[in-house]
């Protein structure tokens, strides 16, 4: 196949459009009898769990991959014998009925990408150590030991490229955050710029053989890095003429709710402007509760481009603010930056996003129903306990409260039920726009004004004092509208502190999840937001808190519990991933704010646990080998006692605290 050069007008920098729903539009690329790319739906895959030395264990798996919605299955090559042991898998498969296109996952082995390429449909390499071992030794390269290692690597290279030419085999240019080469860390850091160079090169390479039959990922845990590597990959390919499909996936997610929000926080924020052809949630759990998750991420889109096409067709003005394509932003897109604002007591200026939870139609009688937004109520002591998730502002609308109510927690009222209240400390009104407008009382300190997103020019400029805005959108592609309210914001540079609030009618709690995490996280990714407010048919306060929370510690802006990077496992994995992971958790979960890799194999994992504080890494059978950030602190502890020892490590370090 040719190259098709390509030329896109990218009005919003690194996506078609920062207002509109528009899918930026890839080159398709042909992996089996399955396309990606170009106007093929969003793909879903995932990657086995198995030995892939266990052919049968590994055909079922796959079979229960593909019955869960994989429409490409990934499994690891790490030597020779697995990649030949590939056309065993594939033969079986093909006899019992399943013709899944299959890719091998390669580290560190160009002889066993060499033969996988003749066997699987498409192969996935990692440029950051196809062809070398990260040594962590060379860090100083001059260009000229520069360009001699890409001309070695090139040599090293080529091979593969012709196999897959010749096979009519796609490849993966897949980039992590967490094992770039020594040659990239020497020139770019650990940075996203750096991420995108690393597959640049190869992406180069294959060009040079006339070879595009490509796809490119840029992966890492921390859900920042990740969204702005892929940004700036689509702004640095477009102006070299190439539209190569993206795979999305943000690596080592975790399990369970952190997980789920992780990923949707990383992938959704990409979705959201159109970037993305093919998704792998990356789970610490079996591989068959992935898709779904994918899935509902995916299908999002295909309704909104559906809701698009009414809104033109039945002439809907839909009333954004100002928001000029092609001007450039009045914030970086490829930089974290909190937008400025003015505190108003604790909210925005430089304290942490705040969380609010709609309370008003629980029963206000006793104050027990607090616990699940994190307030343990003692009768004993009459006096509440408060958790790490504790939310900071409860909205009671027109309920009045006939016990009283923790003093952390501020009460917010509408603002006719606020007027008329005797006591009004620690109480706050919430007005809608033309009520702030008109009002003769205001609170002294803290007002509320909810204002929808398309409204901007409602705003009166000059009454905004105390004024904490809840930016509501009932757009279907509100988060775009509500980025445009902010962008406006920083044009008149008011710097009013905004909750952002979303509504939705969905009823289950995994779909509000993966949605919310898009929503949100887009925003706060970019560094919108003082505080986040989830309103939902489904009034299970503890979820929604707990996805507030969530939500905020997957975009890095306020941290409330441990996080753990733990990897997906795969052929390569050296102990039980999910059981160890529980372990771990469970004594190690009140370490509010540290990091923790838990990694299946030494030949990936201190990579991919890049920025992880402390790590806990499969070395051998029964053998586990324990980090301090990336350096080694204890080599091939039995299994047995690696936790209690990590755990030493950890008190040894001052970071620990008793569990209460
Ligand atoms: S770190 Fe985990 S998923 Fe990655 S190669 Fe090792 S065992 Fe497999």
């Amino acid at each position: 196949m040719e190259n098709i050069s390509v030329k896109h007008d990218l009005a919003g920098g690194y996506c078609n459009s920062l207002t509109t729903y528009s899918r930026f539009l890839t080159r398709e690329v042909k992996i089996g009898d399955i396309a990606l790319g170009g106007h093929n739906p969003i793909r879903i895959q995932s990657m086995t769990t198995t030995d892939t030395m266990d052919t049968i264990g590994t055909v079922e798996q796959t079979i229960r991959m593909v019955e869960s919605g994989c429409e490409y299955v990934r499994i690891t090559a790490p030597s020779i014998k697995e990649a030949e042991n590939l056309a065993n898998i594939k033969k079986e498969l093909r006899f019992r009925g399943y013709d899944v296109p299959l890719i091998a996952d390669i580290h560190f082995t160009p002889n066993a990408a060499e033969m996988a390429a003749r066997i699987v449909e498409k192969v996935r390499v990692n440029p950051g150590n196809y062809a070398d071992k990260k040594k962590f030794e060379n860090l100083e390269y001059t260009q000229d030991a520069y360009t001699a290692e890409l001309e070695r690597i090139n040599k090293k290279f080529i091979p593969l490229i012709k196999i897959c030419k010749e096979y009519g085999t796609a490849m993966r240019i897949g980039t992590n955050h967490g094992s770039l080469s020594d040659r990239i860390m020497s020139h770019y850091g650990d940075t996203p710029r750096g991420m995108v160079e690393s597959a640049m090169e190869f992406i180069r390479m294959c060009e040079a053989e006339n070879y595009y039959n490509l796809v490119i990922s840029m992966k890492a845990s921390n859900t920042q890095v990740m969204v702005q590597a892929y940004r700036l990959l689509v702004e640095t390919m477009v102006k070299e003429g190439m539209n190569y499909p993206l795979h999305l996936g943000v690596t080592e997610a975790g399990d369970g709710e952190d997980g789920r929000i992780k990923s949707a926080v990383g992938i959704g924020t990409l979705l959201e402007d159109g970037l993305g052809d093919t998704i792998r949630v990356s789970l610490t759990e079996d591989p068959e509760f992935e898709a779904p998750v994918a899935k509902a991420l995916a299908d999002r889109y295909v309704n909104r481009v559906e809701s698009q096409k009414l809104k033109v067709e039945s002439n809907t003005v839909v009333c954004h603010p100002e928001l000029v394509e092609g001007q450039s932003p009045t914030y970086s897109p490829y930089q974290y930056s909190r937008r400025t604002t003015e505190p108003v007591q604790h909210i925005g200026g430089h304290h942490h996003p705040m969380v609010m939870i709609d309370v008003s139609t629980e029963n206000l009688k006793d104050p027990y129903f607090l616990s699940s937004i994190g307030y343990n109520y003692s009768a004993g002591l009459d006096k509440y306990n408060l958790a790490d998730q504790a939310c900071d502002l409860a909205f009671l609308g027109d309920n009045l409260p006939s016990f009283s109510f923790p003093g952390n927690l501020k009460q917010v009222y509408n603002y006719k039920t606020w007027l008329g209240l005797k006591d009004k400390n620690n109480c706050h009104p919430l007005f809608s726009i033309d009520e702030f407008n008109e009002a003769a009382v205001k609170d002294e300190h803290l007002n509320f004004v909810e204002i929808d997103a398309a409204h901007f020019n409602h705003l009166s400029l000059h009454q905004l004092i105390n004024v904490v805005f809840v930016l509501k959108t009932s757009a279907n592609h509100g988060m775009a509208e509500q980025r445009a309210f902010f962008v406006a914001l920083q044009e008149k540079n008011l710097q009013v502190p905004v909750i952002i609030k979303r509504t939705y009618q969905e009823s289950d709690a995994d779909h509000l999840q993966l949605y919310a995490s898009t929503d949100f996280g887009a925003l706060f990714t970019d560094g919108f937001g003082d505080g986040i407010w989830i309103d939902a048919q489904n009034p299970d306060l503890a979820l929604l808190n707990s996805t507030s929370f969530g939500i905020l510690q997957a975009t890095r802006t306020r941290i409330s519990k441990t996080e753990y990077i733990s990897c997906p496992s795969c052929g390569r994995t050296l102990f039980d991933l999910q059981e160890t992971t529980q372990l771990i958790r469970s004594r190690t979960d009140h370490l509010k704010g540290l990091k923790i890799g838990i990694m299946g194999c030494i030949v990936n994992g201190p990579g991919e646990m890049a920025d992880a504080d402390y790590g806990y890494v499969g070395t051998g059978p029964d053998k586990i080998t324990l980090y301090r950030g990336q350096e080694v602190v204890k080599k091939n502890v039995n299994t047995a006692f690696a936790l209690d020892e990590l755990i030493d490590i950890i008190k040894g370090d001052g970071n620990w605290v008793e569990k209460v």
